[in-house]
């Protein structure tokens, strides 16, 4: 890898440090040529510290190291992308993220989704939350729901009617993710499910 240590005057890039399987940024540290290589030779993230003055390997002291999975170099070589897996809170805070983010998975739209359901369910009115009331009515009404929906997908699976194809697929899909809830589950517990099958 040809890093342009020499574009900064003191000899640092600096390296976003990523989590491969979240792929939230945990923190931002910087590197020299030492560091770099000790990465690479240790499989632990290190950094040069600008306050400590030294090489310091991120978890020294507190364990939480970062185990490097992949360093890549951007467009012109003068900033590091390291995706690591981080073997506990990444910031000397106790938190997550150096910015106090959680670090957990998000599938975007989705879980913004799944997140109205929870506050539909916990905070709305039944009179006008059309979630509140589908949970009022208990499991088999949704799974009932579900049932209906993904029949509803079958049939239009049979046309040629491609957006009511889509339609159906998107009623399926919100009423399935109510009923994940319903029985206390999100889309991450299937997609562990789904990632454990995986050869
Ligand atoms: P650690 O490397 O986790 O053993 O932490 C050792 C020291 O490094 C801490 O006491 C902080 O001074 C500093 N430190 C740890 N994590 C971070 C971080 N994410 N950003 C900046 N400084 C940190
Ligand atoms: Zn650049
Ligand atoms: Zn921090
Ligand atoms: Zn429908």
């Amino acid at each position: 890898m040809n890093i342009d240590f020499t574009k900064n005057t003191d000899g640092l890039v600096p390296a976003v440090i990523q989590d491969v399987s979240t792929k939230n940024v945990l923190m931002l540290g910087y590197m020299n040529q030492e560091a770099f290589k000790k990465t690479q030779q240790t499989g632990k993230v290190t950094f040069f510290s600008r306050s400590k003055k030294r090489l310091w390997t991120k978890g020294e002291e507190s364990g939480n190291f970062l185990n490097l999975v992949e360093m890549k170099l951007d467009c012109d070589n003068d900033t590091l992308l390291i995706q690591a897996e981080p073997l506990g809170p990444t910031c000397h805070t106790g938190t997550d993220t150096c910015w106090a983010e959680e670090n957990t998975v998000s599938y975007g739209f989705l879980s913004k989704l799944e997140n109205v359901i929870t506050n539909r369910v916990e905070n709305a009115d039944v009179a006008d939350s059309y979630v509140a009331r589908l949970f009022q009515k208990g499991i088999n009404k949704l799974a009932q729901k579900v049932g209906e929906e993904a029949v509803e997908v079958v049939i239009e699976a049979k046309d040629n009617n491609d957006e009511l194809f889509l339609n159906e697929s998107a009623d399926l899909l919100f009423h399935y993710l109510m009923l994940l809830q319903a029985k206390g589950y999100r889309l991450n517990d299937v997609v562990n499910v789904l990632r454990s099958r995986e050869k």
